[in-house]
């Protein structure tokens, strides 16, 4: 049994990162979808939040998938991905920006954890220029959103701003 883990901040779930936990579907036998819930960053969604979002997209994009999960977890990522048994962390790379930040963590969980690999997925060429920054500061210019989201993010995240609006 061949388990990854994906993992990442979520704030919020994109089209892109729906891609990649769909390729890593069809290579592994389950993919744990798995929210970084002491992120260096200070997320706009809360944790709760951005847990049923990727539940809602996953729901929305691929019901079909069944060895997806979600999950949270806080810690050293390769003693959560030890923990649940997992031989593979899975990482999006769009571009050489990403590169040398995740070249360096993938060698530094090498080391602490050898059993763990990191594999690398490539997005489809339309997800490579979105993040989940892009999509926040579009949002918060009201832009709409929905082409680069699942429809529940992008409702989510026009509450978000309707609500701070006022
Ligand atoms: P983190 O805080 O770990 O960077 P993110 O939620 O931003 O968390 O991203 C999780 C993973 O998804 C990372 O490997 C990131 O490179 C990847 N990713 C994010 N957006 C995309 C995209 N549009 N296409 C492919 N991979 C992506």
């Amino acid at each position: 049994m061949k388990i990854a883990i994906y993992p990442g901040t979520f704030d919020p779930i994109t089209n892109g990162h729906l891609d990649i936990i769909e390729r890593a579907s069809e290579m592994f036998d389950e993919v744990i979808v798995a929210l970084a819930r002491n992120s260096q960053k200070s997320p706009l969604f809360s944790e709760s939040e951005r847990q049923a979002l990727v539940e809602q997209s996953l729901a929305e994009c691929c019901p079909h998938r069944k060895n997806i999960r979600t999950d949270a977890f806080q810690g050293l990522l390769v003693e959560y991905a030890t923990k649940r048994g997992a031989t593979a962390v899975v990482r999006g790379l769009r571009a050489m920006s990403d590169f040398e930040y995740e070249f360096q963590m993938a060698l530094m969980n090498r080391k602490l954890a050898p059993e763990v690999t990191t594999v690398f997925l490539m997005p489809h060429e339309e997800y490579t220029y979105l993040n989940s920054t892009i999509i926040r500061e579009l949002a918060w210019y009201g832009k709409d959103v929905s082409t680069f989201v699942p429809k529940a993010v992008a409702n989510a995240l026009r509450e978000k701003f309707e609500i701070r609006y006022h």
